[in-house]
């Protein structure tokens, strides 16, 4: 995708909202056009003059085909002037009604009428272009779109106010004023750095290494937090796994059925765990099955468990292990899983010793699905396997959650380290100062101040038309 990195001459519009039925459309434009091509298209009787609209102000009115003078819809419209707008250039938003055609029909006289069609993430490129906000920010505007759960939004919504964004530029101001020191002593290299100043360089190093670290240690979370934890619940027929599932999802969605075999397809369902999406994918039970359907299904199923970042193996625990009960264990053993002693209700013949071959003890939950009892004890295991929980992030504290902020971070403290050997044995000034700009630019991609075309274009290509 290419991309326009100059101020902007065309005037670009799209429908903004969700194709489809709906009360209503917002048909947004942007650039130096907006307003005239408003002034051409929006009438109240006499015509609504575009120069006297107040910014910010929504304004009734008919936006009428100038060639045929018929209206087209009954809308409401406002102008956000220039730079005080979303993209810093010119906005007409038209809110007409909704569905497949109305909102499609404007949109083609806006085209007529002097605007083209934006690309996707096209106005929020705008934004950044125009230093309405940051690449990071950028990044969060979709993020928002695309929370899964509230922890999720959470985190986007502090990442588009900022939150990360300061962070990066904090550890830059100390990486600015390193370099002030490091590049003033390139003009006396005669002279050796005062021992003193030579200490507090490195502490202040070795300091924000450590910072950058704890930042990156935030990106376990924040992966799964956006993307979920691709699980699968493993177990025999009828030992409640769809049950399970249900008081998991605390709503009916699996089928629950008293017949062995039954769940026989993937019912994949995401589920908000503390926080996180877990994508469920409930299997067709692993057992010796006779059955050639139920036979793929089981197939499929030790096929998704090997795929899977979590599995959920679940056993009746009022009977006692059978075969296909070991089965299933050794399906987990030393993989990242979660071991569900399921129908405690009905008193326990399982023993621990016997389990403790297969999983550690700290990841056996003691649940019935039928009175929906150690549920809350299931989802803390279930956390706890997914998220060390010293690096769990605390409230409000902002946590990574973009691969690209990552690898960027991770080159800047790479550079740091060798910014500190360079430095520490005695290197010329301009040489370790080398080091120490690599890691200042790494910290400018996540904002945004180096990037390039490239980057740019894999960036808001993810976005959707309008945004
Ligand atoms: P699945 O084949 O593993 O998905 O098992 P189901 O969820 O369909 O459950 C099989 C049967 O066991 C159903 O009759 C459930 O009502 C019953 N069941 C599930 N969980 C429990 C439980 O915790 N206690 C008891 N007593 N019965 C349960």
């Amino acid at each position: 995708m290419s991309m326009n990195l100059l101020p902007n001459e065309d005037t670009i519009a799209a429908i903004a909202t969700a194709q489809g039925e709906g009360g209503i459309a917002v048909i947004r434009m942007s650039g130096p056009q907006a307003p005239d091509i408003i002034n051409k298209l929006l009438h109240n009787g006499t015509g609504i003059d575009s120069n006297k609209m107040d910014s910010h102000h929504l304004y009734h009115g008919f936006i009428k085909n100038p060639d045929t003078g018929k209206a087209v819809d009954e809308v409401l419209c406002v102008l956000m002037r220039a730079p005080n707008s979303y993209t810093g250039e010119n906005i007409a938003e038209i809110h007409s009604h909704g569905g497949y055609l109305v909102p499609k029909k404007i949109l083609e006289l806006l085209f007529k009428h002097g605007a083209r069609p934006a690309d996707p993430g096209e106005f929020s490129l705008r934004a950044f272009l125009n230093g309405k906000i940051d690449l990071a920010q950028a990044e969060a505007v979709s993020d928002v779109i695309n929370a899964q759960t509230e922890e999720g939004l959470k985190q986007a919504e502090m990442q588009l106010e900022g939150v990360l964004s300061e962070k990066i530029n904090t550890y830059k101001d100390i990486m600015l004023d390193l370099l002030a020191e490091i590049e003033s002593q390139v003009d006396f290299p005669e002279e050796d750095i005062d021992p003193l100043v030579k200490k507090d360089i490195v502490s202040r190093t070795e300091g924000l290494i450590s910072e950058i670290g704890k930042l990156l240690a935030t990106y376990e979370e924040g992966r799964i937090l956006k993307y979920g934890v691709m699980t699968t619940i493993l177990g025999k027929p009828n030992v409640g796994k769809s049950s399970l599932l249900n008081s998991l999802l605390m709503r009916e969605r699996a089928i629950v059925s008293k017949h062995p075999g039954t769940t026989r397809d993937f019912i994949e369902e995401s589920i908000d765990i503390r926080g996180i999406p877990l994508k469920l994918i409930d299997t067709a039970g692993i057992r010796a099955a006779t059955d050639h359907v139920e036979k793929a299904g089981i197939e499929l199923a030790k096929k998704k468990a090997s795929e899977g970042e979590l599995l959920i193996a679940v056993i009746d625990g009022s009977a006692e292990l059978d075969q296909d009960d070991i089965e299933v264990l050794s399906e987990i053993k030393d993989k990242n899983a979660v071991l569900v002693i399921n129908k405690s209700d009905l008193g326990l013949n399982v023993s621990d010793k016997e389990l403790a071959k297969y999983i550690q003890s700290d990841r056996l939950a003691r649940t019935s699905a039928k009175k929906n009892t150690g549920i809350d004890e299931l989802k803390d295991i279930i956390l706890d396997s997914l998220i060390n929980r010293e690096n769990h992030s605390k409230e409000g504290e902002i946590i990574l959650t973009e691969l690209r902020h990552k690898s960027a971070l991770e080159t800047s403290a790479e550079s740091l380290k060798t910014f500190l050997k360079t430095f520490q044995i005695g290197e010329s000034p301009e040489f370790s100062a080398l080091d120490l700009r690599v890691a200042l630019n790494s910290l400018g991609e996540i904002t945004g101040e180096v990037t390039t075309e490239d980057v740019l274009g894999r960036i808001f290509s993810k976005f959707c038309v309008g945004k």
